[in-house]
């Protein structure tokens, strides 16, 4: 009897993931520890991450501990004691929401608050040491054709890479998204935040502390937490705008930011002109969600799913999708079309939930009048703990058992 060779779609054996960010990274690491190999493709020819804070729930930090990434973010982010409300107006507090050993114990695992840049960091830091992963900087995906049981990814400069499988992970303005997946073009949702990490000792004593603060007026609020280890805070203030910035990262001064601060208390005043310098980033929203699956390349992250940062979820709804997708190709290696459907399908109700509560979060943040009022009662009576508590389907999402 002959023996024939194993058919190529037995076996797994590289999955090409378009962009490097959160997403692409979290997806490399998370194939790597079930035995999958990758080549991650980025369009940039160095990481140089900017942005600026990044909040990361429970239901992200037990990822980045089981993608190896935790200990090397660790030294250089909070664990907040608490979200503190605060009336954009009069400074007068809203409510005192607890998060540090009480979500930890709660959830098990801790709520972080670093700089997106180390958050970054820290995956490619593992990505690197891990040898079933490799990077091709400078690799800009501008098409995909999946011909039998190969997929190949081809650059601007007509470099190929093949594989198995391709992830799409090339952001909110995924280029992939557009063109494979016939998703149109992002739509302004006429809010854009604008964004800064200041020196801690820029900031006034009164507010220099280990807890996130929220600031709430009519049509606009503002988020800051400490970052880089305490030696930063980072800065967000999400504005009504009729400008659609051009790009992620427009240049923005401060006299554009104060002129939206009438009314503001002059705590809040003061904090908002101390940057001379800001980012402005419009917020996009998809008009209709793309198909996540099709064939064997599936979009992932904010290419599948830009959420809007209400409800501080972005990233870390990315690291869920990395595990699920990884556990979803190392279940079926054998027909990858078939295991990125079941992703798809396995992450579909989670992300509309999220998408959803983000969403009422930015109408209820920005509120006024009676409605206002309404909100501030409910805050003010509601037992903190409680509050908390209607949480727990977001933090103590937990990844794939087979994980
Ligand atoms: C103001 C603001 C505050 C936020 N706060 C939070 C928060 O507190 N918590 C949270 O979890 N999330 C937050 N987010 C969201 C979070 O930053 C994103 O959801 C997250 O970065 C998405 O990761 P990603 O990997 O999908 O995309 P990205 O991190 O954007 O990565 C995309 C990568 O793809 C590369 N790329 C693009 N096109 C190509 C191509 N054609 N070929 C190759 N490479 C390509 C890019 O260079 C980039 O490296 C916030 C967002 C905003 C706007």
């Amino acid at each position: 009897m002959i023996a024939t060779p194993p058919s190529r779609s037995a076996h797994l054996e590289k999955v090409l993931i378009a962009g490097g960010g959160i997403g692409g990274l979290a997806t490399a690491l998370a194939l790597a520890r079930r035995g999958i190999a990758s080549t991650v493709l980025e369009r940039r020819l160095l990481f140089g991450e900017d942005g600026a804070g990044i909040q990361i729930g429970p239901n992200g930090t037990r990822i980045l501990e089981m993608l190896g990434a935790a200990s090397a973010l660790k030294p250089r982010v909070t664990a907040p004691d608490a979200l503190r409300i605060l009336d954009a107006a009069t400074a007068r507090p809203l409510g005192t929401f607890p998060l540090g050993r009480w979500i930890a114990e709660r959830h098990g695992a801790p709520y972080w608050v670093a700089h997106r840049r180390d958050l970054h960091n820290a995956l490619l830091v593992a990505a690197e040491r891990e040898p079933l992963i490799r990077l091709r900087m400078g690799f800009d995906v501008t098409v995909v054709e999946e011909m039998g049981d190969t997929v190949t990814a081809v650059s601007s400069a007509a470099d190929e890479a093949r594989g198995d499988a391709l992830i799409a992970a090339d952001g909110a303005w995924s280029i992939l998204r557009r063109d494979a997946f016939a998703a149109g073009t992002p739509v302004y949702t006429g809010k854009c935040a604008v964004r800064v990490v200041l020196p801690i000792e820029e900031v006034p004593e009164a507010l220099n502390r280990t807890e996130v603060h929220l600031w709430l007026g009519p049509d606009v609020h503002v988020v800051h937490y400490p970052v880089s280890a305490g030696h930063g805070v980072a800065l967000v203030a999400v504005f009504d705008d009729r400008q659609v910035a051009a790009d992620w990262s427009a240049p923005c001064d401060r006299a554009w930011v104060m002129a939206r601060t009438t009314g503001f208390a002059p705590l809040l005043q003061d904090l908002l002109a101390k940057p001379e310098h800001w980012r402005r980033w419009s917020l996009m929203r998809l008009a209709r969600r793309p198909r996540v699956a099709v064939g064997r390349t599936a979009l992932l992250g904010d290419a599948a799913h830009p959420v809007l940062p209400f409800l501080a979820q972005g990233g870390v709804m990315a690291l869920e999708d990395a595990v699920v997708v990884a556990d979803a190709l190392a279940t079926d290696p054998g027909d990858p079309a078939h295991a990125l459907a079941a992703y798809a399908r396995r992450r579909e109700a989670r992300v509309r939930r999220v998408a959803q509560a983000s969403r009422m979060n930015g109408v209820i943040f920005h509120l006024s009048g009676r409605m206002a009022a309404a909100r501030n009662m409910v805050l003010a009576r509601t037992p903190p703990e409680r509050f908390m508590r209607r949480y727990d389907w977001l933090y103590g999402w937990t990844p794939p058992q087979s994980e």
